[in-house]
């Protein structure tokens, strides 16, 4: 084991903290501060300083598993173990055709991976089935990035310039409890005098940070911002000379945010005019203001829209492409950017390159060294590959990712991955969709192996190997390189990260997202560095692109033009919607979930931490005491929450901070109290998220 200092970076969400990581003479992990990267300047949440638990978790799994004759899940050689793989992979490629073979990837996955994974399912495989876990976080707004500005990166601009903007609406954000160590840039933010507007219908910790807080019906955000655009249009506040030099598009926007009148929105939403009007105003008074999106108008069937009617509120008062000013998307997944950057989406190629672009095919497929013409199209989105399941898809390899917990409508899709054919999943430890697999293949954690991400702001991070891991366990690098040759694919898939990194950037060259300027040297030296970054005109003779002129990256997107072929951004018209699922009266309570701070998606790590359990032990149901006082429940009681999709049963934890109308509840946990099994995976049409934030339920009282 190494004995020196290592800094590096949190294994958990898209704020991807800074950590050191110290090896111990008993074998233990020290993390400790780390106040050189700008993000977190050392501060770390509970999840961050535990981390390093799992590496050393006796519940750990050290050798591969494989399904016996009686059904049993047995220890057995990595050999064995990848011969099964690649034999129950082949042998439904052979008998059903190439796409009858799934991949599912993580949003905690390095670039590398992801880039190799995109590869393998493309290459070796020949699917096109191949999608990820983030597209359960944050594609709506992605989508509706796209529409607008031409590209999708989650922040415009670094954290560090929101202490200094004039306003900040966080839209459907419980940043406090997600991502703890971000909660100072909103401080600051209200220390120099500007304003903090939250909008969520909970009174989260976030929430009570705010100057003011607006807490909408559940799926109404897109009315609200509809409603808001309108006042800015009524009281003459509209940046004419923005909007007719920055953009195209406006009067259709206009008429569509004219049909949407305050009292209308008022009635729909439950925020009242005066609350626009003040939301208005504080929005449009200082020079400057942001507006942040996060789950909560992301996660429904109208998310793209929604996000489109924030991002035209920023286009009407001139607030995007400006200094301090801008919509940007808090990316929730450690690596939720990155990974869909590289090709584990089932629509994209490295370089953030569309699938059914010519010229995007040819380019990958020189780099690749195949012909363009032997890549598949696109594949389905995630719900929609895992509904599948069993069905046109009949054997799934899997990494990173627990949908048993974490998908929509979980009970069916837990269901759907026991019809598998075949089903093989690469984890740390034996999490509740590793437990159904024919095949366990236990793997590196973040310490103990090199590998890139890509935070929040698109800042590329490099995360330095600490320790050496256990033996027996393999890296993600090394799996996928062992099942090519077993596959027939003997060459083009390295097991050393920075020789993928290498073949990256070479892929991402002169794409959306292009990577070709960064080497792992520059981000060891700088502490990361933003997207786009081509290597420079000037380093053109220099493989590395490490010649003081290479490009210095991009912190800031849009200052000059956007990212569209004239330069100027779109609005997008959008009207307002129902949720998929309204409350009637068999079920006439609304179901939002969302994240503690104790624990991380599904749990399949954090569950595993002792400190964490005991801050948070499994689910609970929030209601307001009006509803929980109709119910006959008591605090703590055993509470059902019944959808149309199944039945969950959790204890009440009853309190003001949430509407009447509305149950909360976490979906970390599996079993009895699991949260997912509840929700409606109604789509969005363009993103294709489901609707996580809004069903109709009902709720019974249960017997102690
Ligand atoms: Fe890790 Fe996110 Fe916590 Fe930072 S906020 S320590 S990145 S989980």
């Amino acid at each position: 084991m190494q004995s020196t200092v290592t800094p590096t970076h949190c294994p958990y969400c898209a704020l991807q903290c800074g950590m050191n990581l110290t090896p111990a003479p008993d074998g233990t992990v020290e993390v400790s501060e780390r106040t050189d990267f700008p993000v977190n300047r050392g501060a770390l949440c509970g999840k961050g300083r535990t981390s390093a638990a799992v590496l050393a978790s006796n519940v750990r799994l050290t050798s591969p598993l494989v399904r016996d004759e009686g059904g049993t899940l047995v220890p057995a050689s990595w050999d064995e173990a990848l011969e099964r793989i690649a034999a129950g992979l082949g042998r439904t490629r052979a008998e059903h055709g190439p796409d009858a073979v799934g991949v599912f990837g993580g949003g905690g996955l390095t670039n590398e991976k992801a880039y190799t994974l995109g590869k393998f399912a493309r290459v070796v495989l020949g699917t096109s089935q191949i999608d990820y876990n983030g597209r359960f976080c944050m594609s709506s707004a992605a989508a509706a990035g796209i529409k607008a500005f031409g590209l999708d990166r989650g922040l415009p601009f670094p954290l560090e310039d929101i202490p200094k903007s004039g306003c900040v609406i966080l839209v459907g954000s419980n940043l406090a409890e997600t991502m703890p160590p971000s909660l100072r840039f909103f401080t600051e933010l209200k220390e120099n005098g500007g304003t903090l507007i939250v909008i969520d219908p909970r009174r989260t910790k976030t929430a009570e940070q705010a100057d003011l807080h607006l807490a909408p019906r559940p799926g109404t955000d897109l009315a609200l911002a509809l409603g808001l655009l309108h006042l800015v249009i009524a009281e003459g506040r509209v940046d004419e000379g923005y909007v007719g030099e920055r953009t195209a598009g406006w009067e259709d926007a206009r008429a569509a945010a004219m049909a949407h009148w305050p009292e209308y929105v008022e009635r729909i939403t439950g925020v009242s005019v005066p609350q626009l009007r003040e939301t208005v105003r504080l929005f449009c008074e200082p020079e400057s203001a942001m507006v942040l999106t996060a789950r909560g108008p992301e996660q429904q069937s109208k998310g793209t829209d929604t996000v489109g009617a924030w991002i035209n509120l920023c286009l009407a008062t001139g607030r995007a492409g400006r200094p301090l000013s801008g919509y940007g998307c808090l990316t929730g997944q450690g690596n939720g950017q990155g990974g869909r950057e590289h090709g584990q989406k089932a629509d994209q190629l490295p370089g953030y390159r569309k699938l059914d672009d010519p010229a995007a095919r040819a380019h990958v497929a020189e780099v690749w060294g195949v012909d363009p013409d032997s890549l598949p199209g696109p594949g389905r989105s995630a719900y929609e590959l895992l509904d599948a399941l069993g069905t046109d898809i009949r054997s799934l390899l899997l990494m990173a990712s627990n949908p048993v917990v974490s998908a929509p409508r979980a009970a069916h899709i837990e269901e759907r991955i026991r019809s598998l054919d075949f089903l093989a999943v690469c984890d740390v430890v034996l999490s509740e969709t590793a437990s159904l697999a024919d095949v366990v293949l236990p793997v590196t954690q973040w310490a103990e192996e090199t590998g890139t991400t890509t935070n929040l702001e698109g800042r590329v991070l490099l995360r330095r190997r600490a320790i050496t891991p256990p033996e027996g366990i393999r890296s993600d690098l090394e799996v996928l390189h062992e099942l090519a040759a077993r596959l027939g694919v003997e060459k083009g898939f390295p097991t050393d990260p920075e020789e993928v990194f290498e073949e990256l950037r070479r892929a991402s060259a002169g794409g959306a997202a292009d990577y070709s300027g960064i080497t792992y040297r520059r981000l060891a030296e700088e502490n990361g560095v933003f997207w786009p970054c081509p290597a420079a005109v000037e380093a053109a003779g220099d493989p590395a692109g490490e010649t003081p002129a290479a490009h210095p990256g991009t912190p800031r997107l849009f200052l000059d033009r956007f990212a569209t072929p004239d330069g100027r951004a779109r609005f997008v018209p959008v009207s307002h919607r129902a949720i998929a699922e309204e409350p009637d009266d068999e079920y006439p309570v609304l179901l939002t979930t969302g994240r503690v701070v104790a624990q991380y998606q599904s749990g399949a790590q954090t569950r595993r931490v002792a400190e964490l359990n005991a801050a948070a032990p499994g689910p609970f149901v929030e209601l307001h005491p009006r509803l929980a006082a109709r119910l006959g429940a008591a605090e703590g009681d055993p509470v059902a929450v019944v959808s149309r999709r199944g039945r969950a049963v959790a204890p009440a934890r009853i309190t003001n901070a949430i509407r009447p109308d509305t149950v909360f509840m976490p979906f970390h946990w599996p079993g009895e109290g699991r949260a997912n099994t509840l929700t409606n995976p109604a789509l969005d049409p363009t993103s294709r998220m489901p609707e996580f934030k809004a069903c109709a339920v009902r709720l019974e009282a249960v017997e102690r």
